[in-house]
């Protein structure tokens, strides 16, 4: 699979649609691209966004998540910034924040706040699902629905439910 091309077009459903109808980073001076603060995972085939197009404000790296798919362990990458990019080719997880996928025990994917957004976005810390934009929220449920037809990132859904269940349990939350 042409997994760059997939993820360029998933982008377009965050190129003119942002968590409110307005702008919110007024309200935070823009925490979260601050370019000081980690950064954030790739999901699984997006790095080939970033090999084909090989933008200079980014940096991508292997990270020590792995998960296993099809017999084999595959490589979580990570990328950084300095809090300035290209808005067309910023990464998903950039453009989902401060949302997130998450796949239940049971196997249902749903989408919630990110708990690893608490300590920063005033949305993650004030708002529930329903107060995002429409549009939004409907993008990202759209998006996740149709990776998920793609068995790796299914496989990968489980692992990193299981790494953002931790991030629940510290903040005493439920997904
Ligand atoms: S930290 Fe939250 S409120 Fe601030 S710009 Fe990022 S998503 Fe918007
Ligand atoms: S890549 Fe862009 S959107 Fe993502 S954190 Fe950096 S500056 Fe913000």
């Amino acid at each position: 699979m042409n997994t760059a091309y997939v993820y360029l077009q998933l982008y377009k459903l965050f190129d003119d649609v942002t968590p409110l109808n307005i702008d919110c980073g007024m309200l935070c001076g823009g925490a979260c691209c601050k370019g000081d603060d980690g950064g954030m995972y790739l999901f699984p085939g997006e790095k080939k966004v970033y090999d084909l197009l090989t933008p200079s404000w980014i940096k991508i790296s292997p990270s020590d998540f792995r998960y296993s798919f099809a017999g084999k362990r595959k490589t979580v990458y990570f990328a950084t910034c300095r809090g300035i990019c290209d808005r067309y080719q910023r990464p998903l997880a950039c453009r989902i924040f401060p949302l997130t996928p998450y796949l239940t025990k049971s196997g249902r994917l749903k989408v919630i706040t990110d708990p690893r957004a608490k300590s920063l976005c005033p949305l993650a810390k004030a708002m529930k699902k329903d107060d995002y934009s429409r549009r939004f929220l409907k993008n990202v449920q759209r998006c996740f629905g149709l990776l998920m037809k793609n068995a790796e990132f299914a496989e990968f859904m489980k692992y990193y439910s299981r790494y953002l269940d931790d991030y629940l349990k510290f903040f005493k939350e439920e997904a």
